[in-house]
């Protein structure tokens, strides 16, 4: 599992996804990354070559299992947050 991020341009997130990661914690983020549901491995799993979008103050994460490479989205419900640049 390689974890070079300068070669790897797969995540894209657009500004205002730029701005809601932002506000997670770093300590938080680890936890919320390998901790997405796939449906085809029916538990818990690491999302990974993920991008990011934001829908109504929320991030979604879409990317894929990191086991079974099926497509996984993880919703970071940041909306509370009350984010005014957004
Ligand atoms: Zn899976």
């Amino acid at each position: 599992m390689s974890k070079d991020e300068n070669s790897m341009s797969a995540k894209i997130f657009s500004l205002q996804a730029e701005l809601l990661w932002a506000s997670v914690p770093p300590a938080v983020r680890p936890t919320l990354l390998g901790n997405v549901w796939c449906g085809q491995c029916r538990t818990a799993v690491e999302i990974v070559d993920y991008s990011g979008k934001e829908k109504a103050g929320d991030l979604i994460l879409q990317g894929r299992c990191a086991v079974c490479d099926g497509r996984v989205a993880r919703l970071i419900e940041t909306a509370d947050r009350q984010n005014p640049l957004i």
